[in-house]
């Protein structure tokens, strides 16, 4: 293959990353992620984080799963529309008055491997459309290795005061807090959070995501 070869296979493959020629779950109809993949939202609640309750607008399983790891791991942009209105929803199940929308800080070697914080790009774009604010207040502020893999208990420990926030504005009015992220699986993340806010001084009165790893219904053999 001659440079222009490479050249134009690069491009192809860029574009395809921005513009997926098929639904990265079904490969066939003629758009990033199509209707018949896409499952309808619903609110899933969990209480007790803290006594923050989290919303999240679908289930991580399936062709939720096949669309969050094809945006976050391999970059496809094209699905952050379709994402968003996930979180959307989840957000607007929690009934505040014009809460700041917070993401969650994504560690800094993931971001750049991603091209950009992808929990911040879906939390930009839902406040965009519904005339929210969204603040990156909140930042990393030790060593965090990626949670993938480890356990409820490793998870926690691994986030244990490794956020820390801005103190809000002084002035008359501090705005409700909802913190966002793509998924929930054992809550450590939303839990150090929501710590690290409050230590901040800001008033949290929820979580809003667009996935969560649990089952609505754990069947009964599983223990
Ligand atoms: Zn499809």
């Amino acid at each position: 293959m001659g440079v222009i070869g490479g050249v134009h296979g690069v491009l192809t493959g860029l574009l395809e990353l921005v513009f997926p020629a098929t639904c990265v779950c079904c490969g066939r109809a003629p758009v990033a992620w199509c209707r018949r993949c896409r499952p309808g939202p619903e609110q899933r609640w969990r209480a007790g984080l803290d006594s923050v309750p989290v919303c999240a607008a679908t289930e991580y399983r399936g062709t939720v799963r096949t669309a969050l790891i094809a945006y976050k791991e391999r970059g496809v942009r094209a699905l952050l529309p379709d994402l968003a209105e996930y979180l959307r929803f989840a957000v607007l199940a929690h009934g505040q008055p014009h809460p700041l929308l917070v993401p969650v800080p994504s560690r800094r070697v993931a971001a750049r491997r991603r091209g950009g914080d992808h929990v911040h790009g879906l939390a930009r774009l839902v406040a965009a459309g519904i005339g929210y604010e969204c603040a990156t207040v909140l930042r990393l502020c030790g060593p965090v290795a990626d949670s993938a893999g480890l356990s409820s208990a490793q998870r926690t420990a691994n986030l244990s005061h490794r956020m820390d926030a801005q103190r809000p504005r002084a002035g008359p009015h501090t705005p409700p807090v909802i913190v966002v992220d793509d998924i929930v699986t054992t809550g450590a993340t939303v839990r150090e959070a929501v710590r690290a806010l409050r230590m901040a001084g800001w008033p949290v009165v929820g979580a809003a995501v667009v996935a969560d790893t649990r089952r609505r219904f754990p069947q009964q053999s599983s223990g």
